[in-house]
């Protein structure tokens, strides 16, 4: 951490602090921890536009799901927001190290050294991400916690080329829902 606080230091010197308020960019982006796709650098992210949401693969996994459930409450409790409320990018990447976890053998010795069930590590897969993709937009949408008020897209960062791909465009949960009462 010793060189990153000298650059902390060279942040903090100009920096202006941001409002506790709705994301300005109305985005929630779900993504994976790899070091070289971060969301704030690949989308130009400022402080204060959108919450990302990492893990592995960028997979939307049941704590994921929960996460969103909170932001979308928080904007309209706490922010009064009526109306959309935020659009969830998914967005997987290309050449993502959760790929390995296809091949059985790996996974096999990856569950044995971090104690994680195999099932566990197969869920983090994302070995195409064009699939991946498609599948957690769908797993958003059906996620019954989720509000109509937010939309899901799906996307694919192409780690060689810089760019963002969009796969799945927006969409909003329960569309499909046959209303209750
Ligand atoms: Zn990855």
């Amino acid at each position: 951490m010793t060189p990153l606080l000298l650059r902390n230091e060279a942040f903090a010197r100009d920096h202006g602090p941001v409002p506790l308020a709705p994301p300005a960019a109305s985005l929630v982006v779900v993504g994976c921890l790899d070091h070289r796709v971060d969301p704030a650098t690949v989308l130009g992210l400022e402080l204060g536009d959108a919450p990302v949401i990492r893990n592995a693969g960028g997979r939307v996994s049941p704590a994921v799901i929960s996460d969103l459930a909170y932001l979308a409450f928080l904007a309209r409790q706490v922010f009064q927001v009526s109306g959309p409320l935020f659009e969830v990018a998914v967005i997987h990447h290309t050449q993502c190290g959760t790929g390995f976890l296809a091949d059985d053998g790996f996974r096999r010795q990856a569950a044995a050294a971090t104690g994680l069930s195999e099932q566990t590590l197969a869920a983090t897969e994302v070995a195409d991400p064009y699939d991946t993709v498609r599948v957690d937009v769908e797993r958003l949408l059906a996620a019954p916690s989720l509000p109509p008020e937010i939309s899901v897209s799906g996307h694919v960062y192409d780690v060689e080329t810089g760019r963002v791909a969009t796969v799945v465009g927006a969409r909003n949960p329960g569309a499909d829902r046959v209303p209750a009462g």
